[in-house]
């Protein structure tokens, strides 16, 4: 670590977090502790956004010269027509996760998908020529389903309850096919990767999406929830699956994010250190 700490001052830049809500964020703690190791004089906030805010929000990162911000839920398209650019990798998704402020133009950028794939390829799953179910259609889904395609993905899956959302997903992305929720787990058997997109897990109390049995250990699981090994995860184990949870995705974009607002390299294993902290913090 370079310094422990920084001082705000007259050149301190800021960044920071647009969502609603944002009080369980774990953010800040990963982007500040790079900050601080770079010695980068930038500080990481969040900002609660109420969604009837977002306009005069996005207008102050201009009006208060602020470098750039993250955006989660639930704006992440919503911002868009309130930008002046949207970069071609986040258009073709249809949601910007990362905003950056050039001399009062405010570019869009996704990292979602290019993080989720830096994860996946880090945990040895190499989405060229597979085939992927993907249970979810939400913003988050929207990402991994593209970053999967363009990897070279085979064939993906995408099965979750509104349908109208699935299948118009679906429509967008070539050798992309919508199965209901009631036929999804018969695909399973021809799945290389299966990733869960959607909340379902997010309570220790809730049923597993997927139990062991419905698995095959050929399978590599991932789950977007980072808070804790999910009722999936557990199964996928049991099943002698490989599987990883959604940290290093929030951790890779995260970076990314980094990268684009400072112009220098993120420094990815004091990011993983402070999540992972924050993470245990957060699980007390
Ligand atoms: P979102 O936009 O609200 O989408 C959630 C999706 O899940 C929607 O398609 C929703 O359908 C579906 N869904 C909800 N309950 C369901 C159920 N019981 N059965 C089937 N489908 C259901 O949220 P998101 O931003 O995509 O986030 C999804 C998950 O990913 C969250 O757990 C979030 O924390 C996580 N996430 C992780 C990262 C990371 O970096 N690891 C990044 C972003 C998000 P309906 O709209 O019909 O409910």
């Amino acid at each position: 670590m370079k310094k422990s700490a920084h001082l705000i001052t007259q050149s301190t830049q800021i960044t920071g977090l647009f969502g609603y809500p944002v009080r369980h964020t774990l953010s800040p703690a990963m982007h500040n502790a790079a900050f601080a190791h770079t010695g980068l004089p930038f500080v990481y906030l969040p900002f609660e956004v109420r969604p009837h805010d977002l306009k005069a929000a996005t207008a102050a990162i201009r009006a208060l010269g602020l470098t750039g911000v993250n955006v989660t839920i639930p704006h992440k398209e919503t911002i868009i027509p309130f930008l002046d650019r949207i970069d071609a990798a986040a258009k073709k998704i249809g949601s910007v996760n990362t905003v950056v402020n050039i001399k009062g133009k405010l570019t869009g950028y996704n990292t979602d998908a290019p993080g989720f794939l830096m994860d996946i390829r880090q945990c040895g799953c190499n989405p060229s020529n597979a085939t992927a179910l993907l249970v979810g259609s939400g913003g988050a889904a929207k990402a991994v389903a593209r970053g999967l395609i363009d990897a070279g993905a085979k064939k993906l899956f995408i099965t979750g309850n509104d349908v109208r959302q699935g299948t118009a997903l679906c429509r967008r992305l070539p050798r992309t096919t919508f199965v209901a929720l009631s036929a999804w787990k018969e695909k399973i058997a021809q799945a290389d990767i299966l990733i869960n997109a959607t909340p379902i897990g997010m309570e220790t109390t809730d049923a597993p999406l997927a139990n062991a049995h419905e698995l095959h250990n050929k399978l590599f699981v991932y789950d977007l929830i980072y808070t804790h090994t999910t009722g999936l995860l557990q199964a996928a184990r049991a099943a002698g699956a490989r599987y990883a949870d959604g940290s290093g995705m929030l951790l890779y974009q995260g970076a990314l994010s980094f990268e684009r607002w400072t112009n220098t390299k993120a420094p990815v294993a004091v990011m993983r250190g402070a999540l992972l902290t924050a993470l245990k913090k957060h699980s007390k």
